[in-house]
């Protein structure tokens, strides 16, 4: 005999976080309250993650929390709002690890799974902000990708109520305006698809983030003057045909000239500090949850 189903207390009544004046959990920690331009790594590691799935290497092993690497992913703090560039795999771990207060809009560098495959868990902020509409950036092909991939997205809802994320796509071919900031993507060579890179000038400072890129243009190279901070790939030391290794990498960060450089999209080749002796002064590796702060 089965016993009657008796609704659990907890399930009773409207969730907290539905209710009126409900307030989202505060920032994450050793980001200054009042800053208004900052930026905490979500993720900082290749395609696979590290460590990667059965791999007994040392840096899949390492004891050291900064060789813990989930695909990348930045957020970004622009006044009181949050710019999250890509939303990869571990997209919804990344929100619970670092609290990710809100999603106020969304810059997808380009379609790989790694960059993409957490697209879906932007629902939850579409509720927890009242079901307003979150921009999503891209290029075109990227953008036409992601229709693709997720076609329920742009679907009109259904009777029913299809629970998707409410989601304004929005084509970026040249510099433009949002939340405050001026964002200007950066077309970089990565593979044969259309990828972006992305300058973010707030508050009378600026940075630029490239995690996948193999070859930088002249013509991108030009928009990328006058950097605080320069975030660029830098898979491993040996060369690769989609992305950038060390030497390359080390080059473009010369020319380019950031005040300082943090690499991500890391492999699994060096350990956090195994990679630090290789690298000039103004340049460091970046692992998950490195927080800084620019204005
Ligand atoms: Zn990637
Ligand atoms: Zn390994
Ligand atoms: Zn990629």
């Amino acid at each position: 005999m089965t016993a009657p189903h008796v609704p659990h207390p907890i399930h009773r009544g409207p969730h907290p976080s539905m209710a009126p004046g409900f307030v989202p959990p505060p920032p994450p920690p050793n980001v200054k309250q009042d800053a208004a331009f900052a930026v905490r790594f979500l993720g900082t590691g290749t395609s696979t993650g590290v460590p990667l799935i059965g791999c007994p290497c040392a840096v899949c092993q390492s004891a050291d929390p900064r060789d813990r690497r989930l695909r990348s992913s930045l957020m970004v703090r622009l006044g009181g709002r949050v710019l999250i560039v890509d939303t990869g795999p571990d997209f919804r771990g990344q929100c619970l690890r670092h609290r990710v207060p809100r999603v106020d809009a969304v810059f997808i560098t380009h379609a790989h799974a790694d960059h993409i495959f957490g697209f879906d868990d932007l629902r939850r902020f579409n509720t927890l902000q009242g079901n307003a509409v979150i921009p999503c950036y891209a290029g075109p092909a990227t953008l036409a990708a992601l229709h693709r991939v997720f076609p329920y997205i742009s679907q009109k809802r259904n009777a029913q109520g299809l629970y998707r994320p409410l989601i304004d796509f929005i084509p970026a071919t040249v510099p433009f305006e949002a939340l405050g900031a001026r964002l200007t993507p950066l077309p970089v060579v990565h593979g044969d698809i259309e990828t972006l890179g992305l300058r973010i000038d707030f508050a009378g400072r600026a940075l630029a983030y490239l995690p996948d890129v193999h070859v930088i243009p002249e013509a991108t190279l030009a928009q990328m003057r006058g950097l605080d901070l320069l975030i660029l790939n830098m898979l491993r030391p040996r060369p690769h045909p989609t992305h950038l290794a060390l030497g390359r990498a080390l080059a473009y960060a010369a020319r380019i000239a950031a005040r300082r450089t943090l690499l991500t999209h890391l492999s699994h080749d060096y350990t956090h500090a195994q990679l630090l002796p290789h690298l000039p002064p103004t340049v460091t590796p970046a692992h998950d949850g490195l927080a800084l702060t620019l204005a």
